[in-house]
Formats: C-alpha cells, structure tokens, sequence
C-alpha cells in the first residue's frame, strides 16, 4: 500500500484519503476526528492552519508556498519518543500531508513530508485556555527533497569522496541510504535475523544494543546494503540477503572512506585491531 496516489495541490476529503488508502466502511476515530491516523506505513496527517478546528485550539501551523516548508504542531503531549512519531522522524513511515484554511471539509493534498528537523516541548494553548506542549516538526513537502534521516548521515559518515550536488554517483548513494535506513525490507530482515538467533547483534563484531544499553537499546540495529550500487552499472533489486545487521561504528567504518568496506574487509581489520598486517 505505499505510493498512493494523490495530486499534489487537489482537494480531498478525510472520507475519500480513507478510501484511496483502500479501507472501506466507518473511518477509525483518529482518521475521522483528529489531526493524524495512520494506516500500515502511512500517516496522514490533517493540519488546520490559521483557524480553529475540532481541538478548538490554535496550532501555529504554517505553510510556505514557496520552499513547500511545513510547520506542524503534532497533537497534545506528543513527543519525539513515541513510536509512531519516532517513525515519522526515521521516515519509516510515509508522512501524507493535506491542509486546509478554513473548516470545509476538503484539506488540499501539500505532498509527503519529510522530516527536516523537529522540536520536543513547543508550547501551544489548549482548549481550556491551559498551555500544554507537543512536538513542532519542520517538513519538506517538495518532492526533491532527501528525507532528513539520508542528508544527516551523508554529513556524518560519507566523509571523503561524496559526489557533486546532483550527479549520478551521489543520486546513487542517496538511493543506497534510502534503501538501508527506510524500507519494509530492514524490517524483514530484522525479522528474519531476529528469528534465527534469538536476537539482534552486529555480523561483524557482535555488538548487542540491548546488552548495553537495556530497553532503549532493544530492537536496534542498523542496516547495510551490502552491494555498492553507486558502483554497479545495472539496475538491480534489492533482496534481504543483500543486507547485513550492522552496529553504528562498524557501519559507519564501511563508509567512511570512498572505498566501502566488504564484511571480510571489516572483520579482518576488527580481528587485526586495526593494525597494518603483515603477508
Ligand atoms: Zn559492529
Ligand atoms: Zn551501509
């Protein structure tokens, strides 16, 4: 069910994104009452901007038509540790905004929007005149823009050798981390692993998030692709076995220099200590 298809700037209703979502019958209270529900992977989010809606409050909602920036107030309490907003700010799930300016029931479709950076604690004023404190997201509704999550890790662990703004190499590695960090399949293969041994663990040095750092450890790992696709000529699709379970060092040691690391690569070096070896 990804990649629905809304035009971008048309007007819809919350009774017709639930059916282009493909659910039938009554809308789920969130859907139907509130300013986001989710469906599977994708979030819809129904955003009030410069009036009242049912909350009866005013959220500092804005749009600019321009960049396509988004500023939006998530709902009362909400805060970057809850899961589903933790899984918009990964851009695990698909972020679908619609908007509207006054209280019709037509939001018009801005685009999906990627997370740009977020903000814990924003205050707004609820209904009862009682401030209260949500999470204030900046998006990107423009289609050209790399989620968020892509863009950072490109600053951090792509230190030498990235591509020109726009090249075919660099568009290459973007699909790569965006293939690594946000589709179902890191999940299947978390699954996967997870089911064979019992646990989630680094394939090359072992390293167990949950071991170390207890439940906010659990169910972490990230994920490598291991086929270099900014250096294979053909277009090829991506299979389970084509990603390894990573800890964050040992990934970010595959990418840190224009030649990635293979996993023996990387598992002799570990073995060595790093030191020079000697044939
Ligand atoms: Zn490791
Ligand atoms: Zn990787």
């Amino acid at each position: 069910m990804s990649n629905l298809k809304f035009s971008k700037n048309n007007t819809y209703t919350r009774e017709e994104i639930w059916s282009a979502a493909g659910m039938s019958g009554k809308q789920e209270f969130n859907f139907a009452r509130t300013g986001y529900g989710r469906i599977d992977d994708n979030v819809f989010a129904f955003i009030n901007i410069g009036f009242k809606g049912h909350a009866e409050k005013i959220f500092e909602n804005k749009f600019d038509e321009e960049t396509e920036t988004l500023i939006w107030y998530g709902k009362k309490k909400s805060h970057s540790q809850q899961p589903l907003i933790r899984n918009i700010i990964d851009g695990e799930y698909n972020l679908y905004c619609f908007a509207r300016w006054d209280n019709t029931p037509e939001f018009r479709y801005l685009g999906i929007g990627k997370v740009l950076d977020y903000k814990d604690g924003a205050s707004v004023i609820d209904k009862d005149g009682k401030e209260t404190t949500c999470i204030r997201f900046r998006l990107s509704c423009d289609d050209k823009t790399a989620s968020h999550s892509v863009i950072s890790d490109f600053d951090e662990s792509f230190e030498e050798g990235l591509p020109d703004e726009g090249t075919e190499g660099r568009k290459k590695i973007v699909k790569h981390k965006k293939i690594e960090r946000n589709t179902k399949l890191v999940r299947k293969k978390k699954a996967i692993f997870k089911k064979k041994y019992g646990k989630l663990f680094c394939e090359a040095c072992g390293f167990d998030f949950k071991n170390t750092y207890g439940a906010r450890g659990e169910g972490f790992i990230e994920c490598h692709h291991i086929v270099p696709l900014h250096e294979t000529k053909k277009e090829i699709t991506t299979k389970v076995d084509d990603l390894a379970l990573l800890c964050s060092n040992c990934h970010r040691m595959v990418h840190r220099k224009k030649k990635w690391l293979t996993l023996d690569e990387l598992t002799k070096l570990l073995k060595n200590g790093g030191a020079p070896t000697r044939t």
